[in-house]
């Protein structure tokens, strides 16, 4: 496939982990500026009582420039709408603002973001949380428990809707939705897909001070 084009000339084609960029379109704290079409800000309410955490964009958040606007993002706003949040209540963002990808036959395929990615990107959560300031943060998934436990080697059967404080926030952590969409079976699928909700309402209860 050919690579979108990038919609603002990069400034410099240096990589420098030890940058600190003004904004996301400067960015070149790792590779992955490189082969995405744009960098994916978090974007939702100002200062929401709850952040939700993915990993990095998808295709098609690459394309549109906005997180979870793809297939996990529908699922991600059925589940949240189950719990009885709507989703202009939130702010939602990834660990990593770039999409990651390889190529396979004509599709681009997400490709798991490496830990110095993570860790390049932390700059960009951090502001993020600072900005935002949320009372809960929800991981969606390892990549984005990782970075905000800044633990490499948490693991999220651990934390698994379980509170850990950080910070002054509560952190819970569940399925990215898009394992909710690719488990390997339909009972497995919504497992994990009620596994989301129950993280959610939890989510929900402490942003409420229950
Ligand atoms: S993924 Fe994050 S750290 Fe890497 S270039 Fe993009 S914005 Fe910068």
């Amino acid at each position: 496939m050919k690579k979108p084009a990038h919609p603002t000339p990069p400034p410099s084609d240096e990589t420098d982990p030890a940058q600190q960029p003004d904004s996301l379109e400067a960015c070149r704290r790792c590779d992955l500026w490189r082969h995405a079409t744009q960098a994916v800000p978090g974007e939702g309410r100002r200062r929401a009582r709850i952040m939700l955490v993915g990993e990095q964009p998808g295709d098609g958040e690459d394309l549109a420039g906005k997180p979870f606007v793809g297939p996990a993002g529908k699922l991600l706003d059925r589940a949240l709408a189950e719990a009885g949040i709507p989703r202009d209540d939130v702010f939602i963002t990834n660990a990593v603002k770039h999409f990651k990808w390889e190529l396979r036959g004509k599709r681009r395929l997400h490709k798991t973001p490496g830990q110095r990615e993570v860790e390049a990107c932390m700059y960009w959560l951090e502001r993020e949380l600072q900005q935002e300031a949320p009372a809960v943060v929800v991981a969606l998934g390892a990549t984005a428990l990782k970075a905000l436990l800044d633990d490499a080697h948490a693991r999220l059967q651990e934390h698994f809707n379980k509170v850990t404080r950080r910070e002054g926030r509560a952190v819970l952590a569940t399925w990215h939705p898009s394992y909710a969409l690719r488990a390997p079976d339909a009972a497995a699928r919504e497992r994990a897909y009620l596994d989301i909700v129950s993280a959610l309402e939890h989510a929900r209860q402490l942003a409420a001070g229950k």
